[in-house]
């Protein structure tokens, strides 16, 4: 149902909802990739505001854009030649309306104010879309892991962490991996976690390993996760992913576990990369050996082409977008696919794309998707999985108990069909049938808008 608004409430609503964007522009100088997430959200909020007076009274979205903390702080340590080394840490607490802020730490060098609130902010509407009663919140350091040693990597660790315990906990916010940061850096978190607090917290971390409070399911979850939803994208098409040919950016923990996931449903999986470069692989990735490198011994994907005659390896990575395919799931990092690339896509005949890294498309590149006709899972809807299975986990480490995999892996699988489900409602609902992207940022903004409504001007 669509409810009817005059062109002048509509206009007074776009005019409201730009002040807003041109506050946070003024406020936050230089942040780009702020400024793009904020855009995104903002533009889709249009015909909210011109619906709901009442979130404009309570000052909602003036609110939600202002992070309610903003941590920064010092990472000393020493690497392997006796050199002192500082790196800068970051926690943004963005918005604990529906619970404790919730969201992974990224290290890369990249990393500072305007990616960690532009992940954070992401954060808060990709959580309301699970469900789950999860605040948005998101962290970092400039730290590159790249190239250093594991004693490098542990001692970095323990100094950031003995930094952060002072801001976290299970009820107050709940870190996890992003970028850089999988089972190895949240086991050494872990361990400094719980030494500095004497108290066996199993709750304030996710993505733990599996013998001390990590769940099954949740290394798998957003690659998992992101096919799910791409697969929901294509039934509503009579489509699916069997016989088709699809390329994956990335090879950390999202990538490889949506190239399972695709190959295991049927889908040929030809091509993906890392920050040196990517790999073609006409004969389908060996998926496996993608995990031996990465995984195991935290080489480069080009060692893959030493292993697999017939496979290619070109450096850099957009001319990853030049190869045909049916499905295109970008999981590496942010704006990763521009204008261009989209072009190259869609001219290459691409059927659906779904997000699996946090905001891979530019803004142009979303636009000539849509305008393509293109099938788009936008990422806070398509690669929520992840967070959605973090927070099994906190319910599985409150009750101190372990589901099986194929529990979380079928919680999941609902969970990511509940969310396509409810933002294609909100799309339809808001005037913009069909549109995933508008859809998405709608039904996430209303679950934390009614819960900050309740809660009070704070
Ligand atoms: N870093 C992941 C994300 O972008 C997971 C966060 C989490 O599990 O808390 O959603």
């Amino acid at each position: 149902m669509t409810l009817a608004v005059t062109d002048q409430t509509q206009q007074e609503a776009d005019r409201y909802v730009h002040s807003v964007y041109e506050a946070v522009i003024a406020r936050n100088p230089h942040e780009k990739e702020f400024h793009q997430a904020v855009k995104e959200i903002l533009d889709s909020l249009v015909p909210v505001f011109a619906r709901h007076p009442r979130f404009r009274e309570s000052g909602i979205l003036e609110r939600i854009v202002e992070p309610e903390r903003v941590i920064t702080f010092r990472v000393p340590w020493v690497d392997d030649q006796g050199t002192v080394q500082v790196n800068r840490g970051f926690r943004v607490q963005f918005n604990s309306a529906l619970g404790p802020y919730k969201g992974g730490i990224r290290f890369h060098p990249s990393v500072n104010a305007s990616i960690v609130k532009f992940l954070g902010f992401e954060q808060i509407f990709k959580n309301a879309l699970t469900g789950q009663p999860i605040g948005g919140g998101k962290g970092g350091s400039d730290f590159d892991p790249k190239g250093k040693s594991d004693q490098e990597i542990m001692r970095f660790t323990q100094s950031f962490m003995t930094e952060l315990f002072k801001y976290i906990g299970p009820d107050s916010d709940v870190p996890a991996g992003d970028i850089g940061v999988g089972a190895r850096e949240i086991g050494y978190m872990f361990g400094q976690y719980k030494r500095i607090r004497s108290s066996h917290e199993a709750g304030v971390l996710t993505g733990k390993g599996l013998g001390y409070g990590g769940s099954l399911a949740r290394k798998e979850a957003t690659g998992y996760g992101c096919v799910y939803f791409v697969g929901e994208m294509l039934k509503a098409r009579g489509l699916g992913f069997e016989g088709k040919t699809v390329v994956v950016s990335g090879s950390g923990n999202v990538s490889i576990y949506a190239m399972e996931k695709a190959r295991e449903l049927g889908a040929k999986v030809v091509a993906c990369s890392d920050s040196g470069g990517y790999i073609y692989d006409p004969n389908g990735i060996d998926v496996e050996a993608v995990k031996q490198l990465k995984e195991v011994e935290y080489k480069r994907i080009s060692e893959y082409v030493k292993r697999h005659p017939g496979s290619t390896y070109t450096e850099g990575c957009t001319g990853i977008w030049s190869i045909p395919c049916d499905i295109a799931l970008p999981c590496a990092t942010q704006n990763e696919i521009d204008a261009d690339a989209a072009r190259t896509l869609v001219a290459n005949g691409v059927i659906a794309v779904g997000e699996g890294a946090n905001m891979p498309s530019t803004l142009e590149a979303i636009e000539v998707f849509l305008e393509g006709d293109v099938l788009f899972g936008p990422a806070k809807a398509a690669n929520a999985g992840g967070v959605a299975v973090s927070a099994l986990e906190m319910a599985q480490n409150g009750m101190r108990l372990s589901w099986s995999f194929e529990e979380v892996d079928a919680k999941l699988h609902v969970i990511m069909r509940n969310i396509y489900e409810s933002s294609m409602r909100a799309a339809e609902e808001h005037g913009h049938p069909g549109n995933l992207l508008v859809g998405a940022n709608i039904a996430g903004f209303l679950r934390v808008a009614d819960a900050m409504l309740v809660q009070g001007i704070v």
